[in-house]
């Protein structure tokens, strides 16, 4: 498959490209040149296949210029081997609602899914390429610990992870800062998630940094995490067997939500995706009214979504503006100038798909209350606002995305009811551990000159 920048389609790149840099040097997002649409004959083919053999499916579309599809099925079993549950994800109900339980892997939230696969392409990268790479990434709290457990010990790898000082919760931090492996360094930034996501995109568009050090990125634009995520939705509808479902996805860099989209793009009848935010509400805003302009970032009991500059959004101003790269840049242009209303018409574009709701503090602990007491379900808090949104949409048929382990935030759920999940056992480890990481102050100069010092 080829694939363009939303900034500059003019120029083709392989996946091989895609992957490795995450973001293309012109500071756009990668996409397909174009995109394979299954038709019913196609999906009812996929309809049985285990989830292993339909990530596989649907992977080889995408890298199979880079990947045979029997290596490609071979990492994709061996990254799966430690998740517990056998087929990955697993579907439950909340009442009237079926939840997609997607944190069933080593790190307790779905960024495991697409992670685990990562670290293996990265090692069937390596073992072809004589090259020492660097990963920079920024988390807003479980990116980080996912990409860790992912890339930890594999040789010829570092990875330095950038998550905001003080503002995410202390079994996120431990998880990535109690990890001994050399080829692991924590960086806590005095600033909020955007703040670090500015900087790794900085040093990744200043080119002759970027080059000399190898620099590889696994934030959520990486294409290959999107496409991974892109099998859950279909899995779910084939275990469904209904005609069309809806999703209600908790969103902070649009980036899961961005999957279902591209899953509907390749044919599945989802009917509509729900956006559902927590207070920090740009998405919200963007899709009720067309009103993308951030505001401060506020922290929340869901930290991992304490982000008001959706990166994956680009991808979707790329695909309402007709692929058109010159207006995509445009528009990319006044996002940074901080103001940008969505066009009327493309807003109703935009509405054919997308819903959206916004939960505030009080309203995601009520959440977590009531499904406490009516269901005997303890949510984690990113997941009550997906429950949140798709109540207050009235749509009490959907597929929220259950994003994390309660046990990962146990401050919010002992706020709304005085209880909280425990570490699996294999994780209580990190609870009484050393922890190691280095703070730095918000500046792009400083973050750079660590990390020269490192590789
Ligand atoms: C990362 C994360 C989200 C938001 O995901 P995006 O697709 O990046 O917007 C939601 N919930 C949890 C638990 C997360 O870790």
């Amino acid at each position: 498959m080829r694939y363009v920048s939303t900034r500059d389609n003019s120029k083709e790149h392989n996946f091989e490209d895609v992957f490795i840099k995450g973001l293309a040097d012109d500071g756009g997002l990668y996409l397909p040149k174009s995109l394979n649409k299954y038709n019913v004959e196609e999906l009812s083919k996929l309809k049985n296949l285990n989830y292993n053999e339909l990530s596989t499916e649907i992977i080889n579309q995408f890298s199979s210029d880079f990947i045979s599809k029997e290596k490609l099925s071979s990492l994709i079993n061996k990254s799966y081997s430690t998740f517990r549950e056998k087929e990955v994800v697993k579907l439950s109900k909340v009442g009237e609602l079926k939840l997609l339980e997607l944190f069933h892997g080593p790190t307790l939230a779905f960024k495991d899914i697409a992670m685990q696969f990562i670290g293996n392409l990265y090692e069937y990268y390596l073992s072809k390429n004589d090259k020492k790479i660097n990963i920079v990434v920024a988390t807003s709290g479980d990116t980080g610990a996912a990409a860790i457990d992912a890339i930890k010990g594999r040789s010829n790898l570092n990875i330095f992870v950038l998550h905001p000082n003080n503002k995410i919760s202390s079994i996120q931090r431990k998880l990535m800062t109690t990890v001994v492996e050399k080829n692991v360094f924590n960086i806590a930034i005095d600033g909020n998630f955007d703040d670090c996501q500015n900087i790794v995109k900085s040093m990744f568009l200043d080119l002759e940094f970027s080059k000399s050090i190898n620099m590889s990125g696994v934030n959520s634009i990486n294409w290959a995490r999107i496409i991974t995520q892109t099998v859950y939705y279909f899995y779910s509808y084939f275990r469904l067997d209904k005609e069309t479902v809806s999703f209600s996805v908790p969103t902070g860099n649009f980036g899961d939500v961005f999957a279902g989209y591209l899953a509907k793009k390749m044919g599945l009848p989802i009917d509509k995706l729900i956006v559902a935010t927590n207070e920090n509400d740009i998405l919200h805003r963007a899709i009720s009214k067309g009103d993308y302009t951030s505001r401060e970032v506020k922290e929340t009991s869901s930290p991992s979504m304490d982000i008001q500059l959706a990166s994956n959004f680009e991808r979707l101003i790329y695909y309402i503006n007709n692929s058109d790269s010159k207006i995509t840049a445009d528009i990319m242009k006044k996002i940074k100038q901080n103001s940008h209303q969505i066009e009327k018409n493309n807003l109703e574009i935009i509405q054919k798909d997308f819903l959206s709701e916004s939960c505030n503090e009080q309203e995601t602990l009520d959440i977590i209350k009531k499904n406490y007491e009516e269901n005997n379900i303890i949510l984690d808090p990113h997941t009550a606002v997906g429950v949140g949104a798709a109540y207050k949409l009235s749509f009490n048929d959907c597929v929220v995305l259950s994003t994390a382990h309660p046990c990962k935030f146990p401050d919010a759920t002992n706020n709304a009811i005085n209880k909280h999940k425990k570490l699996p056992q294999q994780l209580q480890h990190v609870l009484n551990k050393n922890e190691n990481f280095q703070v730095l102050k918000n500046n792009i100069e400083e973050v750079k000159n660590f990390i020269k010092r490192k590789v």
